[in-house]
């Protein structure tokens, strides 16, 4: 059925992007690097212009996590999928503990079974939808979780496993700024700039405990690693406020601004809460409705920066969102692979919640006018 359905623009959001990465990027980043970019692009990143940059961006991280004693901001090129080979060569030293329940989490097992100087890891699954529990065991010494998995919408607790010589490193790329965190709970949390932060790709950043940080160091004098994936090197860089070759410029810049706005408005707390208050209202009226409900069954596993909702079977979810994209509304198609009649919503910091009430009601819009 072909359907061509104009949803009013009094209607529409104020800005129709609802990716869940890469996410929306506030305009108010794009004008400031328009008018300053120019100072700081295109010129040496071994000067101070480009250092100040990096140093500043640390140090608003370390301000937005509350950075515990003795922990460091790392960060290098490449984005989480590049931290997740970092991880392999600089933080597994024999074998780790992978929770399974999508598609990030299973990337990064993945390439962690491929490496043929590890044992084969220990893996914890769980189905889409919900979620897997770390259990102890001896013989690993990572246990690796995503805060946020961005392909189901579903959320897992940052919370300690495990004894003194085992880390937790928790993939928060999609959680980082927009979910509440205790950052001391674990050993690493890395992320990258293009989720909650509204930037560019290209980069990852970590939060690193002393003994990750002890761990990437000792692991480096024992294991030979290309010079790109040593996370030593990065911490050795980053220390200095730079990176070990050319970093993404304007992704510094729009970071940066990212994380003075949200500072300014009250930090960890103010983010994740104007995120909550959105996913709030989103999950009321999918649970009041009669076309869509909530993916995740259990309440608190549901993610409030990434929303998965599942359409009834006599609509289909493709449909609708090619209508929406019609009308300038972009990006809430589930993750490729889950296979699901879904919708996906990110409710990122940068969203306004009012957008988020105009998104509801163009969504009913469409399917009264779809269904049959
Ligand atoms: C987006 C995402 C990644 C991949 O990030 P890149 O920077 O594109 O490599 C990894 N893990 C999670 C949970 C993500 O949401």
């Amino acid at each position: 059925m072909e359907t061509s359905i104009e949803i009013p623009h009094a209607l529409r959001p104020f800005d129709g992007r609802f990716g869940s990465g890469p996410t929306r990027i506030r305009g108010e980043q794009l004008t400031f690097l328009a008018a300053h970019g120019g100072s700081v692009m295109g010129t040496s990143h071994r000067q101070a212009p480009v250092k100040d940059l990096v140093g500043r961006v640390r140090r608003r991280l370390a301000e937005l996590f509350a950075l515990p004693a003795g922990y460091e901001i790392v960060l290098g090129n490449g984005g989480s999928t590049t931290f997740w080979d970092m991880a392999m060569f600089s933080l597994v030293r024999d074998r780790s503990q992978h929770l399974v329940f999508g598609a990030f989490s299973e990337k990064f097992a993945q390439a962690i079974t491929q490496a043929p100087f590890l044992q084969p890891p220990d893996l914890v699954t769980a189905p889409a939808g919900s979620r897997a529990a770390p259990r102890p065991v001896d013989d690993v010494d990572v246990y690796a979780w995503p805060h946020n998995e961005t392909s189901t919408g579903v959320m897992a607790p940052v919370e300690r496993v495990g004894t003194q010589n085992q880390l937790v490193v928790v993939d928060a790329t999609s959680g980082a700024g927009a979910l509440p965190v205790d950052v001391s709970e674990c050993d690493v949390y890395y992320f990258a700039p293009q989720k909650a932060f509204g930037s560019d790709g290209g980069l990852w950043f970590a939060v690193m405990s002393p003994r990750a940080l002890e761990r990437a160091q000792g692991l480096a004098q024992s294991r030979w690693a290309p010079a790109t994936l040593r996370l030593d090197l990065a911490i050795a860089n980053s220390r200095a406020d730079q990176t070990l070759n050319t970093p993404a410029i304007a992704t510094l810049i729009l970071m940066d601004r990212q994380l003075e706005w949200m500072l300014g408005r009250g930090g960890l707390r103010w983010a994740s809460e104007r995120v909550a208050q959105s996913a709030a209202a989103l999950y009321a009226w999918a649970e009041a409705s009669s076309w869509v409900a909530p993916f995740v069954d259990d309440p608190s596993h549901r993610s409030p920066c990434v929303a998965t909702l599942e359409v009834d079977t006599r609509l289909e979810a493709a449909q609708i969102s090619r209508v929406l994209r019609e009308n300038g509304i972009v990006d809430v198609d589930p993750y490729r692979g889950v296979g699901r009649n879904q919708l996906r919503i990110g409710l990122f910091p940068s969203v306004e919640p009012s957008d988020v009430q105009a998104l509801m009601g163009c969504l009913d819009h469409v399917v009264e006018r779809l269904a049959p």
